[in-house]
């Protein structure tokens, strides 16, 4: 898709869509939009901004933050490494670009991700920097435009990255409390977390004409299903006809769009902010630091991995996925009493890889939703090997919402390789549908205990595991992208799986240093599926540790308390604490 300029004649660059040589200078003052084809070109962030906002109405936030490589990440590269790289190669300094500026006259907050940038992949410090400009759009009381182009979550950050995802996330519910337009325009390509989250929960969705969107790339969806894709799948007219999108828009058009859509929103707005919203910025800062209310810290050394050697990430990783590891069902007898499941999207399908129902813990009603595999190859393959699709992830919403009506907690179960990557998950919205989920959980007016039982992979756990508390069992696995996955990008081939299983720091010790993870539940001197009963004896105990003080905590103050600890995974964080060693 990119027009590509020869090393040694910068004049002169050739369409990607149509193979044309065109003059440059042409070329840039048609936008970068092929006169001939009208194929879009990428564009960077400095370049779309240029187009974008009013001449001289342009402030650039800070964009400089402490380099951070929390994971100690490497692969065929030290992460440093990649991102100097990146830096000397585009002239930024991380993969999105922030600012202030009017549009048509319209004062905005502006993130603008640049794909030439580590593939604008989401890490931590451009999770920071977007969530501060979101902040900086609260603060000015003004609408946040999001032009988004990124592969997904950055694998060399772990699952700090998908931390990220809830950071900013949050900060749009903010703005959507506030009464603030949040709009976000999809460019080519936007994939993965970016996709299931703040690409998709804003008000307003534009996509570029070129742009394709999609949770799973089309690459993996076809190796899984291995099916030819349809025609024209996950494009910009796809999304439209899917129902994804508000509209398509030609780059020539965009402005002219942005600029209605501003004007149309300042004109409805309430003279008078509606409620008051959030803290000033002195006051969040002191928030983080007096947060243990709800992250008690605690040695963990002392905890989970204590009685047992330290084992291997990539033993873990297989333990985690055991075929005889208890399942959400019976946990859902083990640990908890009167189960009794609640079905159904109302919008026309009931997923059977997410149950979900009312069920009591110790006496106490709770609302219980987790994902659920199966033991036999039938049972695994009737519940969709425990990847839910959109309608399990609405089924999920549905009953979060519904508990918070009804003053009663919530206690996920999360144990999914990752949500569906299927092409009819892919119509129906998946990246949407866990990107409200991940919002959603982060106003969620009731207390939200999480615990990962097996795996958690990626965006589709994170749908169920943004959490006042976050447990994890000794022997589950909590990632960004499988260890398969990551191995087939970072590295010569999939082989390299074990490799990656340690790079990504992925296991319950390793995420609990990092504060991804409150507690770490042990397990019996094996493993989970070797007694069952005691694991269950051991959850129970630990789920009533947990939830019980939160049930004291009034629900703004939860809410409140919640939002701090998604905000730590900031690259403030990273940047004021070492990371593993
Ligand atoms: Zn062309």
């Amino acid at each position: 898709m990119t027009a590509t300029a020869p090393r040694e004649e910068q004049l002169w660059s050739r369409c990607a869509g149509c193979a044309t040589l065109l003059y440059r200078k042409r070329l840039r003052r048609n936008l970068d939009v092929c006169p001939e084809c009208g194929e879009h070109a990428r564009l960077g962030a400095p370049e779309r901004l240029r187009q974008l906002v009013d001449p001289g109405s342009l402030r650039l936030l800070p964009d400089r933050l402490p380099g951070a490589d929390p994971l100690d990440f490497v692969d065929v590269l030290p992460y440093p490494h990649r991102l100097t790289g990146a830096r000397a190669s585009t002239g930024l300094a991380e993969g999105v670009v922030c600012a202030t500026a009017t549009i048509g006259g319209h004062p905005v907050a502006l993130a603008v991700m640049d794909f030439r940038f580590l593939g604008g992949s989401l890490g931590c410090a451009v999770g920071e920097l977007i969530t501060r400009a979101a902040e900086r759009a609260l603060d000015d009381r003004t609408p946040l435009v999001l032009i988004t182009a990124s592969g997904g979550a950055r694998m060399q950050e772990g699952a700090l990255s998908l931390m990220q995802m809830a950071t900013v996330s949050q900060a749009i519910a903010a703005l959507r409390e506030a009464g603030l337009l949040t709009v976000s325009v999809l460019t080519d390509p936007t994939y993965g977390g970016v996709a299931a989250s703040f690409a998709t929960n804003t008000d307003l969705v534009l996509a570029e004409s070129g742009a394709r969107m999609g949770f799973a790339g089309p690459r993996v969806i076809r190796q899984i299903t291995g099916r030819a894709l349809p025609e024209g799948f996950q494009t910009a007219d796809f999304l439209l006809r899917h129902g994804q999108v508000d509209m398509v828009v030609q780059r020539r058009s965009l402005r002219g769009r942005l600029t209605a859509l501003l004007a149309a929103t300042r004109a409805g707005r309430p003279a008078r902010p509606p409620v008051p919203h959030q803290e000033p910025a002195s006051h969040r800062e002191r928030l983080a630091d007096d947060g243990a209310v709800v992250t008690r810290p605690t040695d963990p050394a002392a905890e989970g991995d204590a009685g047992n050697a330290v084992r291997d990430a990539w033993d873990t990783v297989r333990t985690a996925r055991h075929p005889g590891r208890p399942t959400t069902l019976d946990y859902l007898d083990s640990v908890f009493d009167g189960f009794v499941e609640l079905h159904g999207d109302r919008l026309g399908a009931d997923c059977p890889a997410i149950v979900g129902g009312l069920a009591r813990l110790a006496g106490r009603h709770v609302m219980v939703i987790g994902h659920q595999k199966g033991h036999t190859t039938a049972e695994l393959v009737a519940r969709n090997f425990g990847m839910a699709s959109p309608a399990g992830h609405r089924k999920a919403l549905r009953l979060m919402r519904l508990a918070a009506r009804l003053g009663l907690p919530v206690v996920t179960l999360v144990d999914t390789p990752g949500a569906d990557p299927g092409v009819s998950a892919e119509e129906h919205g998946q990246a949407a549908a866990i990107a409200e989920n991940i919002l959603t959980l982060t106003v969620l007016p009731t207390p939200v205990l999480a615990v990962i039982t097996g795996e958690g992979g990626s965006g589709g756990a994170l749908a169920l595991a943004v959490a006042d508390r976050v447990l994890m069992l000794e022997n589950a696995v909590y990632s960004v992208i499988s260890p398969e996955g990551c191995a087939a990008i970072l590295w010569p081939d999939r082989s390299a799986a074990p490799q990656a299983a340690r790079a990504l720091r992925l296991t319950a010790p390793d995420l609990r240093r990092l504060g991804v993870v409150d507690e770490v539940v042990s397990e019996p001197s094996s493993a989970a599926h070797d007694d069952p009963a005691e694991t269950a004896h051991r959850l129970r105990a630990a789920l009533l540790a947990n939830l019980l003080p939160l049930l004291d905590v009034p629900p703004a103050m939860l809410v409140r308390l919640r939002r701090q600890r998604f905000r730590r995974f900031g690259a403030n964080r990273v940047g004021t604490r070492a990371g593993l060693r």
